[in-house]
């Protein structure tokens, strides 16, 4: 039988198996991408849309380090905005509309041009470990597949159970099979398995949709694009509409709440809190008399509209009930019902910072086989993964990134340190440095470590060379250019609410006040040079913002003091004096690598922290 040898397998081409088998195969290894429907790759089964705050930051990121999302987002967009834009700019988020179809195909056009990378439409049903090494995979046709290193993407597929009211089945998601055999093996192997379940809305028919009454929500109307490397573009055929349940809508759910799985009992499991049902706002909120419904298209040859904020598992007759109550939609037809699923996890902090298991040398996990909820948390991790297992096969260190340098981090350090207890999304509430973390400097931020793991090309990493340059040269500039108190000057602060100068200052100085743009200076600073946008942007903000970046700096160089001092591995933790019993039961779960990953453990006291650090100590005098 035909022997087939990779350096990496990567099984389901979710959006976490794509990044992973893209940076994998990008970088040079051999990479096999196994999963259960070929026509389903980077499939959206919810909302059709990638960004927003926290999710669009990590869109960008994934574009910095060389990933895919934002370029494939870029394809497929029918609509975008830049969100929160009346805050300041570390919450500033794109968020954009996607023709879904256009994504997958997309996508599967990318990997299937992808060089070092295979496709194959199988069902992987058992892993191969011999020593707690992998070794490969075996698919339900028998064959056998041969790779020191895998990583396991299989989303929501594992003993995936459907809910529509009262009637339920086994799927790893609305119409596709469940993997069964996979998540028996993985429980044999002797994973600790949690269980998690999220739902989705339904499909209406845009024909059936009444838009008069609703509010229009249009696309941006200044050029805007996912990815660094893309030129924003204008969309103009798309609109979002707004409206809103009310009482009769809420009765209707109260109605035959009995027959909701998620309210009855009948799934036990955790739901995301972040992401709530419509059913549980309702019980929740009692008091709240009407929620906003999102009508979001879903591309340009469908004439399916996602109903953002109506998620459910109502019986299919209660949903088309409840929506016939809600302006606008009085004569909706469903094309396609809401539901809810439920599907086990593997608790993440049986995970490295690599993503690779603590258990199997070379297995790694990505995406919501993790817990997590949401493509771009998915995509992140596959991109990790997939660098980390090409670094695990060439003998050399991973790439780990810390909490002040990327949200991807955030995200994997709450995974390892913290696990989940429901499903986890991202939000920007979640970083500590999230002034430092915006999604117009993820560049400047990460694509260095991009270059350097060989997912950013020469070419490109030369432009970005020559951007940081100018914007550096801008600041200097400015700090040089003195305005004086003429009489121009002073009409155009009048014009601009903020107080005329009475003496000489530079440019620098008056931008950062907040009724001062870059933009709206030119006509007093004549030797202005002319500069991309992305440019102006990065002066504008990191002059405007200077004190807070650098108070913010400041807190972070304390964070890498605790970061950077190492725990040594494999101590035995019940042996040390002084630690709490949850606290050596904690650590030796764990095994945290830093003094600052072992702070943020929950359920670790201070005092265990000193206990911790006193031994430490000891050991290195021992050893001197
Ligand atoms: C009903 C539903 C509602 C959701 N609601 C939201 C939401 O509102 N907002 C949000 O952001 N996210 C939502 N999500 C979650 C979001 O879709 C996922 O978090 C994201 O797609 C996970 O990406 P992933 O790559 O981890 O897995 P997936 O995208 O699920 O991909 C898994 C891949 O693995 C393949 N596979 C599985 N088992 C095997 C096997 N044994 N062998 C070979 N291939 C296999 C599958 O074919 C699939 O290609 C929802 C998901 C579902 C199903």
């Amino acid at each position: 039988m035909k022997k087939y040898q990779y350096d990496v397998i990567v099984v389901g081409a979710g959006h976490a198996g794509c990044e992973a088998a893209l940076a994998a195969a990008k970088i040079g290894a051999k990479t096999l991408l196994v999963t259960s429907n070929l026509d389903n790759i980077a499939l959206m089964p919810c909302n059709p849309s990638i960004g927003g705050p926290g999710k669009g930051h990590v869109a960008r990121e994934i574009d910095a380090l060389g990933g895919e999302m934002a370029k494939n987002t870029d394809k497929a967009t029918i609509h975008i905005r830049m969100l929160n834009t009346s805050k300041g700019p570390a919450m500033w988020a794109l968020r954009a509309q996607i023709d879904k179809k256009l994504y997958t195909q997309e996508m599967i056009y990318t990997l299937q041009t992808q060089e070092n990378l295979d496709l194959k439409q199988e069902m992987v049903t058992e892993l191969i470990i011999n020593n707690q090494q992998i070794e490969g995979v075996i698919v339900k046709s028998g064959l056998k597949f041969s790779s020191p290193a895998v990583i396991l993407a299989t989303g929501t597929f594992l003993n995936g159970k459907i809910y529509i009211g009262k009637t339920t089945y086994g799927a790893g998601r609305g119409g596709e099979l469940a993997s069964i055999n996979l998540a028996e093996n993985l429980k044999e192997l002797g994973f600790k398995i949690g269980r998690l379940n999220t739902c989705t809305p339904p499909r209406i028919d845009r024909r059936t949709v009444n838009f008069s009454s609703m509010k229009e929500q249009k696309s941006a109307d200044i050029p805007l694009a996912f990815s660094f490397e893309n030129e924003g573009k204008i969309y103009k055929n798309f609109s979002v509409f707004l409206t809103r349940t009310n009482q009769k809508t809420h009765q209707v759910i109260r109605n035959n709440i009995h027959r909701v799985p998620l309210s009855n009992g009948t799934i036990q499991s955790a739901a995301i809190r972040y992401c709530p049902s419509v059913e549980d706002k309702i019980i929740r909120f009692p008091q709240k008399e009407s929620h906003q419904i999102f009508l979001e298209p879903e591309g340009y040859h469908t004439e399916e509209i996602y109903l953002q904020g109506f998620f459910t598992s109502l019986p299919a007759d209660a949903q088309q009930e409840a929506l016939h109550t809600i302006r606008g939609l009085e004569n909706c037809e469903i094309i396609r019902y809401g539901y809810a699923i439920e599907y086990d996890i593997i608790y993440p902090n049986q995970l490295k910072y690599s993503l690779e298991t603590k258990m199997i040398r070379g297995l790694f996990l990505a995406g919501q086989i993790n817990g997590t909820s949401g493509y771009e948390e998915a995509a992140e991790q596959g991109l990790m993964a997939g660098i980390n297992a090409v670094q695990l096969i060439a003998g050399k260190n991973p790439l780990i990134l810390d909490r002040s340098e990327a949200y991807i981090a955030v995200e994997i350090d709450d995974l390892v340190t913290k696990s989940v207890t429901e499903p986890y999304r991202l939000r920007t509430g979640l970083a500590e440095y999230r002034l430092l973390l915006r999604q117009d400097n993820a560049d400047l931020r990460l694509i260095s470590y991009g270059y350097k793991v060989g997912l950013i090309a020469e070419e490109r990493y030369k432009k970005f060379i020559k951007k940081k340059e100018l914007i550096e040269k801008e600041k200097e500039r400015l700090k040089e250019v003195i305005i004086h108190p003429t009489e121009e000057v002073n009409n155009l602060l009048y014009k601009l609410n903020t107080t005329p100068l009475s003496q000489a200052a530079n440019l620098t100085t008056l931008l950062t006040r907040p009724e001062v743009t870059y933009q709206q200076t030119v006509s007093i600073d004549p030797q202005r040079p002319k500069l991309p946008t992305a440019v102006t942007e990065q002066v504008e903000i990191q002059i405007k913002y200077a004190g807070y970046i650098k108070r913010q700096k400041t807190q972070v160089k304390i964070f890498k003091k605790l970061e950077n001092y190492k725990i040594p591995q494999g101590i035995d933790y019940f042996k040390i004096h002084g630690i709490s019993h949850e606290g050596r039961e904690r650590f030796s779960e764990i095994q945290p690598i830093s003094l600052g990953q072992a702070k943020r453990i929950s359920g670790i006291t201070p005092a265990d922290i000193t206990a911790l650090m006193i031994n430490i100590e000891k050991m290195k005098r021992t050893k001197k």
